[in-house]
């Protein structure tokens, strides 16, 4: 099986080091990341620049390729310049921090798989709940699992994985459940500040504490402490409305 495998938190961060020596046991990974951080520019392309390549070293030896772009620059480049041969699988992450409910539209991880997915390979977005003292190993052993499944299964034409595991130790794990999105995103507001010249500037910052009624949600998974998979997929098209909108009668 062949395997592309990106992040949004650069080539060299701690989560996409621990899931390439996993899914190695499963195949031949080709790693082509962002060469520094790029959360949450979502699904942004690079198109008034050109995209610097180079290789990456990790532990003393090749790791992958360093890309001056954005996870979705990354999965273009790796399949249609880089990779001799069309990848089975696309695999994003492992992020440092979740990525449920409506965040996943700034996720830079997701859109890495969501861009795997609009080329019609099969892809997965994995993402650790957590900002501080992440454990990658039961993330890492959980994406080698999900490969067998979704190569033994496939996947549906415009449909990936989105999952997230709370931060505990493997053993610590209560199961995994198939969940949908949580109707909840950051609370954010603005840091309002002057610098050393005497000029305003603002710095956002957030929490996410939501409360959440809905048990089948991506985040009601994590809190209960079992990995969430939920399939998730790019049409934004709302069909329920299309009806009462053509009723509308509008107009040129
Ligand atoms: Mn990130």
């Amino acid at each position: 099986m062949e395997i592309l495998i990106t992040n949004d938190d650069g080539i060299y961060a701690e989560g996409i080091y621990a899931l390439a020596a996993a899914l190695s046991r499963a195949g031949n990974v080709t790693v082509v990341a962002p060469d520094t951080q790029r959360s949450a520019v979502g699904h942004a392309i690079t198109i008034t620049d050109p995209l610097r390549v180079v290789k990456a070293n990790r532990s003393g030896k090749f790791f992958g390729y360093a890309a001056s772009g954005t996870p979705a620059d990354c999965v273009k480049l790796g399949i249609k310049a880089i990779m001799k041969k069309r990848p089975d699988l696309v695999v994003s992450g492992i992020n440092l921090g979740g990525n449920l409910g409506y965040n996943v539209l700034y996720s830079g991880t997701v859109s890495g798989a969501t861009e795997g997915a609009l080329l019609g390979i099969p892809s997965i977005a994995i993402s650790l709940d957590t900002f501080i003292k992440p454990d990658f190993s039961a993330a890492a052993a959980f994406s080698v699992k999900l490969a067998g499944y979704v190569k033994k299964h496939r996947l549906p034409p415009g449909t990936l994985l989105n999952v997230n595991l709370p931060n505990v130790p493997a053993g610590k794990l209560k199961g995994i459940r198939v969940t949908n999105q949580s109707r909840t995103s950051f609370n954010d507001w603005f840091d309002k500040r002057t610098d050393p010249h005497g000029n305003t500037y603002y710095w956002m910052t957030g929490d996410f504490k939501p409360k959440d009624a809905d048990q089948a949600s991506d985040l009601n998974a994590l809190r209960a402490g079992y990995i969430s998979v939920t399939p998730i997929q790019f049409d934004l098209t709302d069909y329920k409305f299309i009806t009462e909108l053509e009723n509308w009668e509008i107009t040129a």
